[in-house]
C-alpha cells in the first residue's frame, strides 16, 4: 500500500506529489488524460519566466521534477474509490456513504479502467474535471453547471479522513500558478497528518541551524558551498537542455472547435 496516491498527474497534482515525495512519503500520480493546461498557447503569468514559456514544456518539466523527487506515475483513468473494507464498490456507490469511520489505517482502493487496482493510504484529488469516482465515498460535492467540485476545508481536506482534493477541483481560480500553490499546500496537509517527521522542505546554507546549536529540523537539510555550486551546476545545465530547441508540439484545441473545423 502505498501512502499517498494523486489522483491527476496536472498542475495541482504534479506539485503536490513534489511536496509529498520530497517529505519521504511513497507517491504515485494516477493521470489519465491531459492537463487542461495544454491547451494553452503561451503561458505568461507563471511567477520565474519573465517572458512567459510553453505551457506543455512547463508541465514536461515540472513531470521530471515530480520524478527526481521520487514519485511514480502511472497512466490511467481511476474510476471509483472506496475504503480497502469496502470489497463492492458498486455497493458502497448504491449507499454512497462511507465516512469518517473508514479509517485511516485501512486506507483506500483506487478502481482504474482497465487496470489493477491499487492501493493508498491517503487519495489526493487533483483531477480537473472529474470527481466522479469519489462518489462512492460521500466527500461532499458541490454541482455548479455540468461541474462537480469537491468541498475541502482551508488545508484541502474532504469529509472524509485521508481524502483530500487540489487545485481546480476545489474551486480554486482557474489559474496554473494557484493550482500549483494549492497543490503543495494540499500536500502538506497530507505530510502533517501522516507520521512523516517535517518541518519545512527547505535547503539552507552550511551553519544556517547547526550554527546556531539548532539540529537541521527534519525536510530541511543544510549544504556546504561546494554542494551549492555543484546543485546550481546540474540545475543550470538541466534547464538549458530543456529550453535549447523549440518543442514539437501544439496545443490541443477545445473538442467543440475541433469538431466544427472537421
Ligand atoms: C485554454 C486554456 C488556457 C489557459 N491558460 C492559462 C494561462 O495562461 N495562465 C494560467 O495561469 N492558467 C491558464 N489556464 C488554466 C490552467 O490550465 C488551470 O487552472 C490548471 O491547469 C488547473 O490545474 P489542475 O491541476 O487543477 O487541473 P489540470 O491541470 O487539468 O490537471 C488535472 C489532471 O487530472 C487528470 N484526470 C482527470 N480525471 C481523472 C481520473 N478520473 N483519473 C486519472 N486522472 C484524471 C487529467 O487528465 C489532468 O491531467 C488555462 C486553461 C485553459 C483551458
Amino acid at each position: 500500500m502505498r501512502d499517498v496516491c494523486i489522483v491527476g498527474g496536472g498542475v495541482a497534482g504534479l506539485a503536490a506529489s513534489i511536496f509529498t515525495a520530497r517529505a519521504g512519503l511513497d507517491t504515485l500520480v494516477v493521470d489519465g488524460g491531459e492537463s487542461i493546461l495544454a491547451r494553452n498557447a503561451s503561458l505568461e503569468n507563471f511567477p520565474g519566466f519573465p517572458d512567459g514559456l510553453d505551457a506543455r514544456r512547463y508541465l514536461q518539466l515540472t513531470r521530471e521534477q515530480a520524478r527526481n523527487a521520487g514519485a511514480t506515475f502511472e497512466l490511467g483513468h481511476v474510476t471509483h474509490v472506496h475504503p480497502v473494507t469496502d470489497t463492492d464498490p458498486a455497493e458502497s456507490q448504491e449507499i454512497g456513504a462511507t465516512t469518517r469511520e473508514s479509517s485511516l489505517e485501512d486506507g483506500f482502493v483506487l478502481e482504474t479502467e482497465g487496470g489493477e487496482p491499487l492501493e493508498a493510504r491517503r487519495v489526493v484529488a487533483a483531477s480537473w474535471s472529474n470527481s466522479d469516482y469519489l462518489v462512492p465515498l460521500d466527500v461532499g460535492r458541490k454541482q455548479r453547471g455540468n461541474k462537480h467540485f469537491v468541498a475541502v476545508d482551508e488545508a484541502g481536506r474532504t469529509a472524509v479522513d485521508g481524502v483530500y482534493a487540489a487545485g481546480r477541483i476545489a474551486d480554486e481560480p482557474h489559474q496554473a500558478i494557484v493550482a500549483a500553490g494549492h497543490g503543495a499546500k494540499v500536500a502538506l496537509a497530507v505530510i502533517h497528518d501522516s507520521d512523516a517527521n517535517f518541518y519545512h522542505d527547505w535547503v539552507v546554507p552550511e551553519g544556517y541551524f547547526t550554527e546556531r546549536g539548532i539540529e537541521v529540523p527534519p525536510g530541511c537539510e543544510e549544504i556546504d558551498d561546494a554542494e551549492r555550486r555543484e546543485r546550481d551546476e546540474r540545475a543550470r545545465k538541466s534547464v538549458l537542455e530543456a529550453f535549447a530547441e523549440p518543442l514539437d508540439e501544439t496545443p490541443t484545441m477545445h473538442p467543440s472547435v475541433e469538431r466544427e473545423r472537421e
